[in-house]
């Protein structure tokens, strides 16, 4: 492989950098004691860090090609390094202009992310600190703090004081984590009723599902009972009832989506936990997107059934302000998730063996960050009320904007918007013309939004959840389809 890479400088010593206050013994320990060279890389790498937090003028940057990154950036790697220095121009010059800036307000496509500038900046303590998070024993106040978070919003939720928790790495990780506590719940259950286990379990769900439901159904060998919604897209409990009866005691859980990840829909979670009083059932709630939005005043409304759900997620890293990556995941009754994942080792012994609250044994993880402490920092910081106002900015910028894509005679609305997404076609293009007008905003460095589509027709959509975007950066953005 071709190298743009000058070579290697031979490797620095200690001795030549001069002031270590410690002799060091071997050229490994080098990375690892306060020197002056130690001191300049932690100078070097912070005040890059800084200026990149701070920035407010970094561009959306776009995907380069492997060709490209082969010819720009390869040979970093060698028995030599090549020094802080050279590896973080590398980072600075080509690495990171490849990546697109997610948290940029014209970043619109998927789910993006907005973390605030105190989430980003303590997410550097958490790394500075080195804190486990996986046991009370190592990490108690951390653990601490990340249980106020989950508790703060599980009373959001309507959940009871005793529910509990984990952050775990993403809605996915979430997902799959909670499905399979409730599926030990439920072996537990027919065991101790001495009735019989099913061939096969069943998770229902609605078809606005988020794949990751599929994806951990086929992790855990289990079906999926896809129930049609209508042409609302929002899952009732008129709907499920009758998948609850045909599969009876192999039905695992309910999922119901709270804020659909393409338009951004919410079941109607009360109809279906209604059914509980008839059906004894796992209700869970996949709210990885839309159920922050159950912290601002004005969509409350649309969430109400959450506080019956027996396991619920969401993700801070996108609608709740913090860096990738975090997912919040909440039991009603913990011990569901202790029973389900504890791992049992005897060189973990001492940590199971105590009646701490150790947040490994509620996922699939062992080892984990402390990845709920950016939240915690920034909430701590401004305050609950600061977010509410946030997610509230957001969804009244996709209700304006739609009404502005409604009132241009090119374009159609696919959904009213419920939350911040708004789905939207352009007359007369087909899937070839919105992946060119997409490449070209890119381009442009204009904007990010990419094509999709909704039941066989290509579509776009403005996923919205960084509110520091404006009406009139969207406009612009319509403007470009006339
Ligand atoms: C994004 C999303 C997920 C997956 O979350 P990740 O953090 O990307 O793993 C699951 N469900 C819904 C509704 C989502 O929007």
């Amino acid at each position: 492989m071709s190298s743009s890479l000058p070579a290697a400088p031979s490797t620095p010593t200690v001795s030549e950098s001069g002031a270590s206050a410690i002799e060091v013994s071997s050229a490994a320990q080098r990375m690892h004691i306060v020197s002056d060279e130690t001191t300049q890389i932690a100078d070097m790498v912070l005040d890059y860090a800084r200026r990149r937090l701070l920035s407010t003028d970094t561009p959306l940057d776009k995907p380069f090609s492997p060709a490209e990154l082969a010819r720009l950036a390869s040979g970093s790697i060698g028995e030599s390094g090549i020094g802080a220095r050279r590896a973080l121009a590398l980072f600075e010059n080509v690495l990171a202009p490849s990546c697109i800036t997610t948290d940029h307000p014209q970043y619109l496509s998927f789910i993006p992310s907005a973390p605030t500038k105190a989430a980003t900046a303590f997410d550097l303590v958490v790394s500075a600190t080195a804190v486990y998070g996986g046991s009370w024993l190592e990490g108690s106040g951390a653990v601490f703090a990340e249980n106020e978070v989950l508790r703060f919003l599980a009373r959001e939720f309507g959940l009871p004081a005793s529910a509990g928790g984990v952050f775990v790495q993403g809605g996915t990780v979430g997902n799959l984590s909670a499905l399979v506590a409730a599926r030990d719940q439920r072996a537990r259950q027919l065991s101790e009723a001495g009735r019989a286990r099913p061939d096969r379990w069943v998770v229902v769900c609605g078809g606005e599902a988020h794949s990751s439901i599929v994806s951990a159904a086929h992790v855990m060998d289990i079906d999926v009972a896809i129930v049609a919604t209508g042409e609302s897209g929002s899952l009732r409990g008129a709907d499920v009832e009758p998948a609850l009866v045909e599969h009876g005691d192999a039905v695992i859980a309910v999922v119901t989506t709270a804020g659909s990840t393409n338009f951004g829909i919410v079941d109607d979670i009360d109809s279906i936990a209604a059914l509980k009083d008839a059906h004894d059932f796992w209700l869970h709630v996949d709210g990885a997107y839309g159920l922050a939005a159950m912290l601002a005043p004005g969509s409350r409304h649309r969430f109400a059934g959450v506080e019956r759900a027996d396991s619920l997620i969401v993700d801070p890293h996108k609608w709740l302000f913090a860096p990738f990556d975090a997912c919040a995941l909440i039991y009603r009754d913990p011990d569901h998730g202790r029973l389900a994942h504890t791992q049992h080792a005897e060189y973990l012994d001492t940590l199971t063996e105590a009646a701490d609250y150790n947040p490994s044994d509620y996922a699939i993880q062992l080892t984990r960050r402390a990845r709920g402490l950016p939240l915690w920092f920034s909430l701590a910081t401004f305050g609950a009320e600061a977010y509410r106002e946030a997610i509230e900015i957001s969804i009244d910028l996709a209700r304006q904007i739609a009404d502005e894509i409604a009132r241009r005679p090119y374009l159609r609305l696919v959904r009213e918007p419920q939350l911040s997404v708004v789905v939207f076609e352009r007359d007369g293009w087909d899937a070839r013309d919105y992946a060119a007008w997409s490449d070209r905003l890119l381009d442009d460095q204009h904007a990010f939004v990419v094509a999709s589509s909704h039941a066989g027709r290509p579509n776009t959509r403005f996923a919205i959840v960084n509110p520091t975007t404006t009406f009139e950066q969207l406009v612009a953005i319509l403007d470009t389809m006339g």
